[in-house]
């Protein structure tokens, strides 16, 4: 393993230095789930577009309980009326549609006795009373969604609201995912003694999907020297980010420095003072980033979070989701390593005043269970002896 391991964060600064931002596009804001935003989206016009009732009942004039008001008609969602309403007049209202011109108020339904075209009011209303205003959502020019924004569920429903039908954004990063490895198998095939099915590819490439990527089904590949040679061409012409799973240990199957030495890619770190996922290997060619992650499913997980999505966010020019918070207490004793900071998936939970930082099931890198229902991972400084409970950690976003 080379020497010296470099920290995390100095990992992740060298990544982030070797990101160039991908060009844009516009798409149709139904298609933008996940997409990361390259110009504000500003309201084409106010929202709510016009007054609107806020409840089912009847428009009228402000005034006291106890009047006596003619029904005139009606005003629907999407069917205003267009009649101007009179002093001691009302028009049946239903929730979001037009207030009429010349009304100042609705009147709840339940707050009035209709009886042959009258309505009798049982209380009074103010001006304003259950209206919308125009523009009290969203005043027409005002930017809604701001540039680096990632569209989500609720991003796309507040771009629409604001008069959206497309949107600029980056382009998806293409991400092809090479796992290594002569003991894996496509998911399902059954396994013959020794082998392991290939659930890093699906995992990664599901990350990256999630990321924002396109990224095309995983490949196996033989550890084999010409045969990861050739397949990492082909990735490196195709895609903006190579991901290869495996085969950046120290054994004597490990191919894939050699084969991206002989294709031209530069190596900028290999190996991260980090637990799991210390043979971590970092490269670029031109614009084009390479990450050789260690095989171990949770070293992939972790490393993927703290690295690949980083990168993939800063390559669309995303703020990125930050966490809620950013430490927690740990909520157990933890035996810390001497030399690399520890990645512990935990779940956080609410203990008081306190989030506490609870360790998911077995740590070790094989345990891709440890992953499941993880809310994130805290993060244990190298040092002796143990990190008591209590102790105040950081944590860092662990994306599902
Ligand atoms: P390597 O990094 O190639 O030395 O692999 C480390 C460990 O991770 C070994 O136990 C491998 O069998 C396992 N492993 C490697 N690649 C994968 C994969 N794609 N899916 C699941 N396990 C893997
Ligand atoms: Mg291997």
């Amino acid at each position: 393993m080379p020497t010296p391991l470099i920290s995390i964060a100095e990992a992740r600064e060298r990544v982030l230095a070797a990101v160039e931002t991908l060009e844009h596009e516009r798409v149709p804001v139904v298609d933008a789930l996940d997409r990361v935003l390259a110009a504000d989206v500003a309201a084409t016009g106010d929202v709510p577009p016009f007054a609107s009732s806020a409840m089912d009942g009847y428009a009228v004039q402000d005034g006291p309980a106890g009047r006596e008001l003619s029904l005139v008609g009606e005003s629907r969602a999407g069917a205003p009326s267009e009649r101007t309403l009179g002093a001691g007049e009302a028009v049946r209202i239903s929730t979001g549609a037009a207030v009429p011109p010349g009304a100042t108020a609705v009147i709840p339904q339940e707050e009035v006795e209709v009886r042959d075209h009258v309505v009798l009011t049982n209380a009074g209303v103010k001006t304003g009373d259950h209206i919308r205003d125009a523009g009290e959502v969203m005043r027409a020019g005002i930017a809604v969604l701001r540039t680096g924004t990632t569209l989500g569920p609720a991003e796309v429903g507040a771009a629409v609201a604001a008069g959206a039908g497309d949107v600029l954004v980056a382009r998806r990063p293409i991400v092809h995912v090479l796992c290594t490895g002569d003991e894996l198998r496509e998911p399902g095939e059954p396994l013959r003694p020794g082998q392991i099915h290939n659930s890093n590819g699906p995992m990664l490439v599901a990350l990256a999907v999630h990321a924002g990527a396109s990224a095309p089904h995983a490949k196996l590949l033989p550890d084999e020297r010409d045969a990861t040679e050739a397949a990492l061409a082909t990735s490196l012409d195709a895609a903006d980010l190579v991901i290869v799973s495996g085969g950046v240990s120290v054994g004597p199957h490990d191919h894939v420095k050699p084969a991206l030495a002989g294709l031209g890619v530069q190596q900028v770190f290999w190996g991260v003072a980090l637990q799991p996922g210390k043979p971590t290997w970092f490269g670029t060619r031109g614009r084009k980033l390479v990450f050789g992650l260690p095989g171990n499913p949770v070293s992939t997980g972790v490393t993927f979070a703290l690295f690949v999505r980083p990168a993939l966010a800063a390559m669309q020019g995303a703020f990125g989701r930050p966490l809620p918070q950013s430490q927690a207490r740990l909520g157990v004793d933890v035996r810390r390593n001497t030399r690399r900071e520890q990645a512990l998936r935990v779940r956080l939970e609410r203990r008081g005043e306190e989030t506490v930082a609870i360790p998911n099931g077995a740590q070790d890198s094989h345990v891709i269970t440890s992953l499941l229902g993880a809310d994130a991972l805290a993060l244990i400084p190298p040092g002796e002896g143990t990190m008591e409970a209590g102790t105040v950690v950081t944590l860092a976003p662990l994306p599902g």
